[in-house]
């Protein structure tokens, strides 16, 4: 028997029509683009329950959590640090901002050429459709690119737990310790909202958890490398969204037990794909939660995703937290060497990043890159186009895609990749 959660999402102050609206389409979506798929991992049938429940029954764990005395601390960016939350007892939760929803209103705040991804975040917010957003005891804004810096500005007008955390543009020895700065800070923030002190022993706690999260992601990241395919590139995104909102150890376990299962295909030569099917990266922008098109459009145009070099992927899972000090202030100086190497296209310069794709590219055996940029995106769009002569100076053909979360420009989105797809054949 399913629960009606409606009564939770009243509680919440939710807009049950509106968020009724918002729940059929991602069903309908899920069902068209995920469970159509064929041949899938049964390892699959965890997250797709988990997407199934992902305003039920996890906004329902979240309630009971904070009944217990935990608080919820919701964010935008892979840069605010989950170690120091779980440290503190908190839950980190990602505020999903991939569909668009009440854009007539969300224009009155914001101009029409902003990124889909920040008109989503503050749509959410005004139609008052995200439980995660409705249940966060604080929310975490980051000063990144200028559209968000701006847009938090509105988005404090409307929520009056919003916190902002500064972030530096260049990684400079007064970048880094500007991080370590807004990381102390935060640290104090935390503690303040739970009312627990961090200590060596829960920050080296809260480190391992996530740790061994992002250690179950790269080994589901490397087995997407291998020449025999065992999941597509569809699921692994779901797993990487699901990163998000899941319990950190229960998640961990879902990922280990799937990649248990893909090294059995692997074996077993079971895969997903046809010989010679193109293998892409798709490099760029973040793909939040129901923002599924273009993957959708690429595996549906005969090639196959093999890895994302992305906030949501490699980009935002990439390297461990170094756990070995034994003083809070050396734990802070691990944190902040392992989230300033995160090359977000924010940081000037950035010119790491074209190695990683071409490591990425070369690790995963892709035939080709195709780089995604939301419109009116400056950071990611202006990197695209070095990025672009960069990578076919190394022979690796690459396609610029730049679109938003609208449906109008589906036709000339796949006639686009159809036609790169027969080039990598
Ligand atoms: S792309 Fe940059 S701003 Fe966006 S989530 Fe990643 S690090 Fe944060
Ligand atoms: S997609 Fe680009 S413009 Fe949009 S929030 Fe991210 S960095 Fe900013």
């Amino acid at each position: 028997m399913t629960t009606d959660h409606t009564p939770m999402w009243k509680n919440l102050g939710l807009d049950i029509e509106a968020h009724d609206a918002l729940l059929s389409v991602l069903g309908q979506a899920y069902g068209d683009i995920y469970l159509a798929q064929e041949n899938r991992p049964e390892g699959m049938g965890y997250f797709d329950f988990v997407m199934s429940e992902v305003h039920g029954q996890r906004i329902q764990e979240l309630v009971d959590a904070q009944a217990a005395g935990r608080k919820v601390i919701g964010c935008y960016c892979v840069f605010v640090p989950e170690e120091i939350s779980l440290a503190a007892e908190a839950i980190q939760v990602g505020l999903c901002s991939g569909a668009d929803f009440a854009m007539d209103e969300v224009e009155k705040y914001l101009p029409r050429n902003t990124c889909a991804l920040i008109k989503s975040s503050l749509g959410f917010k005004l139609a008052k459709v995200c439980p995660y957003l409705e249940c966060s005891d604080l929310v975490v804004g980051e000063n990144t690119c200028d559209g968000k810096k701006k847009a938090y500005e509105n988005l404090g007008t409307l929520a009056d737990n919003l916190y902002v955390m500064d972030l530096p543009q260049v990684k400079s020895d007064e970048g880094r310790a500007l991080l370590k700065a807004e990381f102390i800070r935060y640290k104090e923030a935390v503690e303040a909202l739970t009312g627990n002190t961090i200590d060596v022993a829960a920050l080296k706690k809260g480190i391992a958890i996530v740790n061994n999260k992002r250690k179950a992601m790269a080994r589901l990241a490397a087995l997407r490398h291998n020449p025999v395919l065992p999941i597509s590139g569809l699921d692994a995104l779901i797993a990487n969204q699901v990163f998000f909102y899941d319990d950190p150890v229960r998640f961990t376990d879902a990922v280990n037990a799937l990649c248990d299962e893909l090294e059995t295909r692997i074996a077993e030569k079971t895969t997903v794909v046809a010989d010679g099917t193109p293998r892409i990266l798709v490099s760029g922008c973040p793909m939040a939660v129901p923002n599924w098109k273009l993957p959708a459009v690429i595996e549906t145009s005969g090639a196959v995703i093999v890895a994302e070099e992305s906030c949501v992927g490699e980009r935002g899972c990439r390297n461990l937290t170094d756990d070995s000090a034994d003083d809070l202030d050396g734990l802070m100086d691990a944190l902040v060497d392992r989230y300033l190497a995160i090359d977000c296209a924010i940081f000037t310069p950035n010119t790491e990043r074209s190695g990683h794709i071409k490591e990425l590219a070369e690790k995963s055996k892709a035939d080709g890159v195709i780089q995604y940029t939301l419109n009116f995106c400056q950071p990611y769009a202006m990197e695209a186009i070095p990025l672009e002569k960069e990578l076919e100076e190394t022979g690796l053909p690459t396609l610029r895609i730049e679109t938003d979360y609208s449906q109008e420009d589906m036709g000339q989105l796949k006639t686009r990749v159809e036609a790169f797809v027969e080039l990598l054949k």
